[in-house]
């Protein structure tokens, strides 16, 4: 798989980074590595090195990438839901950690219904403050918190949907602590409902210290392992 100088070189400098990161998160967390815009051989790279949980935001990639990487690769859905892929996702992802509709969660379920199978799912939780939601409504995924209660019990008894735990993404540009211990909270109220739904998945590249002191189970990485991505993704 390694054959050229760019390879090794690449190889190397994914090797120095990610266990610079794995050197700072406890072996009880999931490391879930983003390779979103990243080329398949990277997460090739990955693999090699003992990774086997990876993001992607968009349908198209990550259901190629999936095809290109051996089996028991765990794949994270964590972009924006479109109902009409709601078919392909369910395909090759493992994980989808960014539920925010009733109505995606009902065709999921379909979908797993007829293929037979279950996915594991993260209810995301949109907690930037209300004067940003009002302004930037439509920027950012995830329910309101106060909808919590009523979106679980819409959605607890639907087959072939585990539900997890909460996801969120902490409010651009402000202090991320006190959102992930709004999460915290948050996952409690889920739990009450739902015992087994314990994971807590948060924290990125310049939050994810923050978002352990507050109980994150599966932080999602992507520049402090890959490098920068180019746009905006
Ligand atoms: C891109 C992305 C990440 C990774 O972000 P980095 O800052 O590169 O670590 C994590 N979570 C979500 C939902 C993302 O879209």
């Amino acid at each position: 798989m390694i054959s050229t100088r760019g390879d090794l070189h690449r190889h190397d400098e994914i090797a120095e980074s990610l266990s610079a990161v794995r050197s700072t998160i406890p072996p009880t967390c999931t490391l879930i590595v983003v390779t979103k815009t990243f080329p398949s051989s990277d997460v090739k790279i990955l693999y090699q090195l003992g990774e086997r949980n990876f993001g992607e935001n968009r349908d198209e990639e990550g259901s190629a990438k999936a095809l290109e990487l051996p089996a028991d690769a765990i794949w994270h859905f964590q972009g924006q839901i479109q109902s009409k892929k709601i078919r392909s996702i369910v395909n090759w992802a493992d994980y989808i950690h960014s539920l925010d509709e009733v109505s995606h969660a009902k065709k999921i379920s379909e979908r797993c219904h007829e293929l037979g199978n279950s996915i594991k799912t993260f209810i995301q939780i949109n907690l930037d403050n209300a004067d940003a939601l009002s302004q930037e409504k439509s920027s950012r995924g995830g329910i309101s918190p106060d909808q919590l209660d009523q979106f679980t019990d819409s959605i607890v008894g639907l087959p072939g949907i585990e539900i997890v735990g909460v996801m969120a993404v902490a409010p651009l540009g402000q202090d991320p602590e006190p959102a992930f211990e709004r999460l915290a909270q948050l996952s409690r109220q889920l739990q009450g409902k739902i015992p087994s739904a314990t994971s807590i998945s948060a924290g990125m590249s310049n939050d994810y210290e923050i978002a352990l002191q507050y109980g994150a189970t599966h932080i999602r990485i992507g520049s402090s392992i890959l490098g920068r991505r180019e746009g905006h993704l």
